[in-house]
Protein backbone atom coordinates (compact mmCIF):
# COMPACT_ATOMS: atom_id res chain seq x y z
CA UNK A 1 0.00 0.00 0.00
CA UNK A 2 0.96 3.71 -1.06
CA UNK A 3 2.17 5.85 1.93
CA UNK A 4 0.71 9.35 2.33
CA UNK A 5 4.20 10.74 1.40
CA UNK A 6 3.85 8.89 -2.16
CA UNK A 7 0.16 9.74 -2.48
CA UNK A 8 -0.55 13.08 -4.62
CA UNK A 9 -4.30 12.44 -3.42
CA UNK A 10 -5.80 10.38 -0.78
CA UNK A 11 -9.50 10.55 -0.24
CA UNK A 12 -11.60 8.55 2.28
CA UNK A 13 -15.38 7.90 2.87
CA UNK A 14 -16.13 11.04 0.49
CA UNK A 15 -19.67 12.01 0.39
CA UNK A 16 -21.92 14.41 -1.17
CA UNK A 17 -25.39 15.40 -1.77
CA UNK A 18 -27.42 17.67 -3.51
CA UNK A 19 -30.81 17.89 -1.53
CA UNK A 20 -32.44 14.25 -2.04
CA UNK A 21 -29.73 13.10 -4.59
CA UNK A 22 -27.09 11.07 -3.45
CA UNK A 23 -24.07 12.09 -5.61
CA UNK A 24 -20.96 10.62 -3.57
CA UNK A 25 -21.81 7.56 -1.45
CA UNK A 26 -18.39 7.47 -0.04
CA UNK A 27 -15.93 6.64 -2.17
CA UNK A 28 -11.92 6.25 -1.53
CA UNK A 29 -8.93 7.18 -3.91
CA UNK A 30 -5.08 6.52 -3.60
CA UNK A 31 -3.70 8.74 -6.76
CA UNK A 32 0.15 8.18 -6.74
CA UNK A 33 2.69 11.46 -7.07
CA UNK A 34 3.57 11.11 -10.89
CA UNK A 35 0.70 8.75 -12.33
CA UNK A 36 -1.84 9.55 -14.67
CA UNK A 37 -5.02 8.87 -12.99
CA UNK A 38 -7.91 7.76 -15.10
CA UNK A 39 -11.77 8.68 -13.45
CA UNK A 40 -13.96 7.07 -15.80
CA UNK A 41 -17.85 6.88 -16.01
CA UNK A 42 -20.77 7.56 -17.49
CA UNK A 43 -22.75 10.59 -17.65
CA UNK A 44 -24.02 11.77 -14.06
CA UNK A 45 -21.73 8.98 -12.11
CA UNK A 46 -20.14 11.83 -9.87
CA UNK A 47 -16.83 12.38 -12.04
CA UNK A 48 -17.41 16.29 -11.53
CA UNK A 49 -18.40 16.37 -8.81
CA UNK A 50 -15.75 14.56 -6.85
CA UNK A 51 -12.72 16.57 -8.71
CA UNK A 52 -14.19 20.15 -7.66
CA UNK A 53 -14.14 18.77 -4.03
CA UNK A 54 -10.51 18.02 -4.74
CA UNK A 55 -9.56 21.35 -6.46
CA UNK A 56 -11.58 23.13 -3.74
CA UNK A 57 -14.39 24.39 -6.07
CA UNK A 58 -17.52 22.19 -4.06
CA UNK A 59 -17.84 21.66 -0.33
CA UNK A 60 -18.20 18.07 0.82
CA UNK A 61 -20.32 16.40 3.39
CA UNK A 62 -18.36 13.85 5.11
CA UNK A 63 -15.13 12.00 4.47
CA UNK A 64 -11.40 13.39 4.67
CA UNK A 65 -9.62 14.54 2.02
CA UNK A 66 -5.81 15.48 1.00
CA UNK A 67 -4.86 17.04 -1.87
CA UNK A 68 -0.52 17.44 -2.12
CA UNK A 69 -0.63 17.44 1.80
CA UNK A 70 -3.61 19.66 1.99
CA UNK A 71 -7.02 19.88 2.82
CA UNK A 72 -9.25 21.92 -0.44
CA UNK A 73 -11.96 22.61 2.19
CA UNK A 74 -9.78 24.92 4.02
CA UNK A 75 -5.87 25.58 2.51
CA UNK A 76 -7.44 26.26 -1.32
CA UNK A 77 -4.89 28.64 -2.05
CA UNK A 78 -1.88 26.32 -1.55
CA UNK A 79 -3.47 23.80 -3.89
CA UNK A 80 -4.10 26.23 -5.98
CA UNK A 81 -0.50 27.37 -6.46
CA UNK A 82 0.52 23.46 -7.10
CA UNK A 83 -2.80 21.68 -9.21
CA UNK A 84 -3.00 22.70 -12.58
CA UNK A 85 -6.71 23.01 -13.67
CA UNK A 86 -7.79 22.46 -18.07
CA UNK A 87 -11.05 23.09 -17.80
CA UNK A 88 -13.26 22.32 -20.96
CA UNK A 89 -13.71 26.34 -21.82
CA UNK A 90 -12.13 29.28 -19.78
CA UNK A 91 -12.84 33.31 -20.53
CA UNK A 92 -9.63 34.49 -21.51
CA UNK A 93 -9.22 37.95 -22.75
CA UNK A 94 -10.14 37.36 -26.48
CA UNK A 95 -7.88 40.25 -27.61
CA UNK A 96 -4.73 38.98 -26.40
CA UNK A 97 -2.73 37.30 -28.08
CA UNK A 98 -1.82 33.32 -27.23
CA UNK A 99 1.81 34.50 -25.84
CA UNK A 100 0.74 37.79 -24.33
CA UNK A 101 -2.32 35.70 -22.36
CA UNK A 102 0.29 33.10 -21.13
CA UNK A 103 2.55 35.82 -19.66
CA UNK A 104 -0.59 37.58 -18.06
CA UNK A 105 -1.23 34.05 -16.61
CA UNK A 106 2.58 33.45 -15.62
CA UNK A 107 2.70 36.61 -13.27
CA UNK A 108 -0.04 34.59 -10.78
CA UNK A 109 2.70 32.34 -9.82
CA UNK A 110 6.19 32.12 -7.75
CA UNK A 111 7.76 30.31 -10.39
CA UNK A 112 6.40 29.73 -13.94
CA UNK A 113 7.28 27.66 -16.55
CA UNK A 114 9.13 29.77 -19.60
CA UNK A 115 6.50 30.79 -21.94
CA UNK A 116 8.14 29.57 -25.01
CA UNK A 117 8.72 26.61 -23.67
CA UNK A 118 5.18 25.65 -22.81
CA UNK A 119 4.05 26.73 -26.53
CA UNK A 120 6.27 24.39 -27.86
CA UNK A 121 5.17 21.46 -25.72
CA UNK A 122 1.59 21.95 -26.64
CA UNK A 123 1.87 22.68 -30.16
CA UNK A 124 1.08 25.89 -30.64
CA UNK A 125 4.31 27.88 -30.87
CA UNK A 126 3.71 29.14 -34.39
CA UNK A 127 0.28 30.47 -33.19
CA UNK A 128 2.02 32.96 -30.75
CA UNK A 129 1.19 35.67 -32.03
CA UNK A 130 -2.17 34.80 -32.96
CA UNK A 131 -5.39 36.32 -31.36
CA UNK A 132 -6.95 34.15 -29.24
CA UNK A 133 -9.95 34.82 -30.52
CA UNK A 134 -8.69 33.82 -33.73
CA UNK A 135 -7.75 29.89 -32.81
CA UNK A 136 -9.82 27.08 -33.22
CA UNK A 137 -11.87 24.89 -30.95
CA UNK A 138 -8.36 22.34 -30.86
CA UNK A 139 -6.15 24.98 -30.12
CA UNK A 140 -8.40 26.69 -28.07
CA UNK A 141 -8.10 23.56 -25.73
CA UNK A 142 -4.52 23.05 -26.34
CA UNK A 143 -4.00 26.81 -24.87
CA UNK A 144 -6.40 25.84 -21.40
CA UNK A 145 -3.92 23.27 -21.49
CA UNK A 146 -0.42 25.82 -21.23
CA UNK A 147 -2.49 28.10 -18.73
CA UNK A 148 -2.92 25.06 -16.59
CA UNK A 149 0.92 24.20 -17.17
CA UNK A 150 2.09 27.65 -16.43
CA UNK A 151 3.10 27.78 -12.94
CA UNK A 152 4.52 24.35 -13.27
CA UNK A 153 1.73 22.36 -11.35
CA UNK A 154 2.92 18.70 -9.30
CA UNK A 155 -0.90 18.07 -10.36
CA UNK A 156 -3.21 18.60 -13.06
CA UNK A 157 -6.97 17.94 -13.60
CA UNK A 158 -7.72 17.38 -17.06
CA UNK A 159 -11.35 17.15 -17.43
CA UNK A 160 -12.97 15.09 -20.27
CA UNK A 161 -9.71 16.73 -22.46
CA UNK A 162 -10.87 15.16 -25.64
CA UNK A 163 -14.13 15.90 -25.95
CA UNK A 164 -15.38 17.20 -29.20
CA UNK A 165 -11.77 16.49 -30.91
CA UNK A 166 -11.42 14.78 -34.02
CA UNK A 167 -9.46 11.82 -34.09
CA UNK A 168 -6.18 13.35 -34.97
CA UNK A 169 -6.37 16.12 -32.07
CA UNK A 170 -7.26 13.23 -29.92
CA UNK A 171 -4.11 11.57 -30.77
CA UNK A 172 -1.94 14.47 -30.33
CA UNK A 173 -3.60 15.89 -27.65
CA UNK A 174 -2.95 12.05 -25.56
CA UNK A 175 0.84 12.68 -26.73
CA UNK A 176 0.81 15.83 -24.73
CA UNK A 177 -0.40 14.28 -21.49
CA UNK A 178 1.93 11.71 -21.77
CA UNK A 179 4.73 14.46 -22.01
CA UNK A 180 3.37 16.27 -18.89
CA UNK A 181 3.48 12.89 -16.85
CA UNK A 182 7.26 12.04 -18.60
CA UNK A 183 8.02 15.96 -16.70
CA UNK A 184 6.76 14.11 -13.77
CA UNK A 185 3.43 15.68 -13.12
CA UNK A 186 0.64 13.78 -11.64
CA UNK A 187 -2.16 13.57 -13.97
CA UNK A 188 -6.05 13.22 -12.99
CA UNK A 189 -8.83 12.68 -15.71
CA UNK A 190 -11.90 12.40 -16.01
CA UNK A 191 -13.45 11.42 -19.24
CA UNK A 192 -15.91 9.20 -20.91
CA UNK A 193 -13.80 6.97 -23.31
CA UNK A 194 -12.23 4.15 -22.50
CA UNK A 195 -9.72 3.98 -25.17
CA UNK A 196 -8.81 7.18 -23.28
CA UNK A 197 -8.07 5.74 -20.05
CA UNK A 198 -6.42 2.53 -22.05
CA UNK A 199 -4.17 4.82 -23.54
CA UNK A 200 -3.35 7.73 -20.92
CA UNK A 201 -4.04 6.60 -17.84
CA UNK A 202 -1.52 4.01 -15.27
CA UNK A 203 -4.41 3.39 -13.16
CA UNK A 204 -8.46 3.75 -13.59
CA UNK A 205 -11.01 4.27 -10.65
CA UNK A 206 -14.57 3.62 -12.38
CA UNK A 207 -17.29 5.56 -10.29
CA UNK A 208 -20.90 4.69 -11.23
CA UNK A 209 -23.73 6.28 -9.64
CA UNK A 210 -21.16 7.80 -7.18
CA UNK A 211 -19.45 4.98 -5.76
CA UNK A 212 -16.24 3.17 -6.90
CA UNK A 213 -17.07 -0.53 -8.96
CA UNK A 214 -13.69 -1.10 -10.27
CA UNK A 215 -10.07 0.16 -9.53
CA UNK A 216 -6.79 -0.79 -11.22
CA UNK A 217 -4.48 -0.79 -14.31
CA UNK A 218 -6.40 -0.48 -17.26
CA UNK A 219 -5.98 -3.96 -18.41
CA UNK A 220 -6.66 -5.30 -15.16
CA UNK A 221 -10.29 -4.27 -15.67
CA UNK A 222 -11.06 -6.31 -18.72
CA UNK A 223 -11.09 -2.30 -21.14
CA UNK A 224 -10.18 -4.02 -23.89
CA UNK A 225 -12.17 -6.76 -23.82
CA UNK A 226 -15.25 -4.54 -22.79
CA UNK A 227 -14.65 -2.64 -26.11
CA UNK A 228 -14.57 -5.10 -28.65
CA UNK A 229 -16.27 -5.27 -31.85
CA UNK A 230 -19.61 -7.47 -32.49
CA UNK A 231 -20.58 -9.06 -35.62
CA UNK A 232 -23.74 -10.61 -35.04
CA UNK A 233 -26.35 -13.17 -38.27
CA UNK A 234 -28.26 -15.79 -38.52
CA UNK A 235 -26.83 -18.59 -40.77
CA UNK A 236 -29.55 -20.63 -42.62
CA UNK A 237 -30.68 -23.67 -41.26
CA UNK A 238 -28.49 -26.46 -42.42
CA UNK A 239 -25.77 -24.56 -43.49
CA UNK A 240 -21.86 -25.65 -42.10
CA UNK A 241 -20.50 -22.75 -41.12
CA UNK A 242 -16.54 -22.74 -40.99
CA UNK A 243 -15.29 -22.95 -37.66
CA UNK A 244 -13.69 -19.77 -37.21
CA UNK A 245 -17.04 -17.95 -37.73
CA UNK A 246 -19.29 -20.24 -35.57
CA UNK A 247 -18.39 -17.45 -32.42
CA UNK A 248 -21.26 -17.52 -29.70
CA UNK A 249 -24.63 -19.26 -30.09
CA UNK A 250 -26.57 -16.92 -29.19
CA UNK A 251 -30.88 -16.41 -28.89
CA UNK A 252 -32.86 -16.69 -31.95
CA UNK A 253 -30.23 -18.91 -34.11
CA UNK A 254 -27.79 -15.74 -33.73
CA UNK A 255 -24.48 -16.11 -33.75
CA UNK A 256 -22.04 -13.16 -32.09
CA UNK A 257 -18.51 -13.19 -32.87
CA UNK A 258 -16.42 -10.80 -31.18
CA UNK A 259 -13.05 -9.26 -32.46
CA UNK A 260 -10.74 -6.51 -32.17
CA UNK A 261 -9.88 -6.59 -36.12
CA UNK A 262 -13.54 -6.46 -37.15
CA UNK A 263 -12.77 -5.16 -40.66
CA UNK A 264 -10.25 -8.05 -41.49
CA UNK A 265 -13.32 -10.99 -40.12
CA UNK A 266 -16.19 -9.41 -41.56
CA UNK A 267 -14.13 -9.41 -44.83
CA UNK A 268 -13.36 -12.87 -44.40
CA UNK A 269 -17.10 -13.89 -43.25
CA UNK A 270 -18.54 -11.98 -46.22
CA UNK A 271 -15.70 -13.48 -48.37
CA UNK A 272 -16.64 -16.85 -47.50
CA UNK A 273 -20.86 -16.14 -47.48
CA UNK A 274 -20.58 -15.50 -51.27
CA UNK A 275 -18.58 -17.70 -52.24
CA UNK A 276 -20.68 -20.38 -50.70
CA UNK A 277 -23.49 -18.75 -51.86
CA UNK A 278 -25.21 -18.56 -48.51
CA UNK A 279 -27.26 -15.53 -47.30
CA UNK A 280 -26.40 -14.27 -43.85
CA UNK A 281 -29.47 -13.08 -42.61
CA UNK A 282 -29.17 -10.19 -40.40
CA UNK A 283 -26.01 -9.25 -40.43
CA UNK A 284 -25.26 -6.55 -38.07
CA UNK A 285 -21.82 -4.51 -36.41
CA UNK A 286 -21.73 -2.73 -33.26
CA UNK A 287 -19.65 -1.63 -30.46
CA UNK A 288 -21.55 -2.14 -26.94
CA UNK A 289 -22.64 0.96 -25.55
CA UNK A 290 -20.92 2.71 -23.20
CA UNK A 291 -23.88 1.61 -20.44
CA UNK A 292 -23.17 -2.09 -21.44
CA UNK A 293 -19.49 -1.51 -20.96
CA UNK A 294 -20.22 -0.32 -17.48
CA UNK A 295 -22.83 -3.07 -16.75
CA UNK A 296 -20.13 -5.85 -17.97
CA UNK A 297 -17.18 -3.61 -15.89
CA UNK A 298 -19.68 -4.05 -12.90
CA UNK A 299 -20.59 -7.67 -13.31
CA UNK A 300 -24.23 -7.13 -12.82
CA UNK A 301 -23.45 -5.68 -9.22
CA UNK A 302 -26.30 -3.38 -7.84
CA UNK A 303 -26.71 -0.01 -8.87
CA UNK A 304 -25.46 1.16 -5.47
CA UNK A 305 -23.10 -1.32 -4.26
CA UNK A 306 -22.75 -2.32 -0.26
CA UNK A 307 -19.54 -1.39 0.84
CA UNK A 308 -17.06 -3.95 0.59
CA UNK A 309 -19.04 -5.24 -2.32
CA UNK A 310 -17.58 -3.73 -4.94
CA UNK A 311 -15.39 -6.05 -7.57
CA UNK A 312 -11.28 -5.20 -7.17
CA UNK A 313 -9.25 -5.42 -10.29
CA UNK A 314 -5.11 -5.45 -9.54
CA UNK A 315 -5.29 -2.40 -7.61
P1 LIG B 1 -20.82 14.13 -16.70
O1 LIG B 1 -19.99 13.07 -17.28
O2 LIG B 1 -22.17 14.22 -17.33
O3 LIG B 1 -20.13 15.46 -16.56
P2 LIG B 1 -20.30 13.49 -13.91
O4 LIG B 1 -19.86 12.09 -13.74
O5 LIG B 1 -19.27 14.55 -13.90
O6 LIG B 1 -21.21 13.62 -15.21
P3 LIG B 1 -21.57 15.03 -11.80
O7 LIG B 1 -21.62 16.28 -12.60
O8 LIG B 1 -20.61 14.96 -10.68
O9 LIG B 1 -21.39 13.76 -12.75
O10 LIG B 1 -23.05 14.78 -11.24
C1 LIG B 1 -23.38 13.71 -10.36
C2 LIG B 1 -24.86 13.80 -10.03
O11 LIG B 1 -25.12 14.97 -9.25
C3 LIG B 1 -25.76 13.93 -11.25
O12 LIG B 1 -26.93 13.23 -11.00
C4 LIG B 1 -26.02 15.42 -11.35
O13 LIG B 1 -27.27 15.66 -11.96
C5 LIG B 1 -26.02 15.85 -9.90
N1 LIG B 1 -25.52 17.22 -9.73
C6 LIG B 1 -24.31 17.68 -10.08
N2 LIG B 1 -24.15 18.98 -9.72
C7 LIG B 1 -25.30 19.34 -9.12
C8 LIG B 1 -25.76 20.56 -8.51
N3 LIG B 1 -24.97 21.64 -8.46
N4 LIG B 1 -27.00 20.57 -8.00
C9 LIG B 1 -27.78 19.47 -8.02
N5 LIG B 1 -27.41 18.28 -8.57
C10 LIG B 1 -26.19 18.22 -9.11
Amino acid sequence: MATGTDLAVEVRGLTKRYGDLEALGGIDLEIRRGEIFGLLGPNGAGKTTTVEILEGYRDRDGGTVSVLGYDPATERPEILLRAGIVLQSTGVEPYLSVRETLRMYATFYPSPRPVDELLELVGLADKRDERVNHLSGGQQRRLNMAMALVGDPDLLFLDEPTTGFDPSARHEAWAVVKDLASLGATVVLTTHYMDEVQFLADRVAVIVKGHIVAEGPPSALGLDHAVRTRIRYRPPAGVDVPDRFRGEAAADGFVVIEDDEPVRRLHELTGWALEAGVDLDDLEVSRPSLEEVYLQLTDGAPATPTPGSAPEAGA
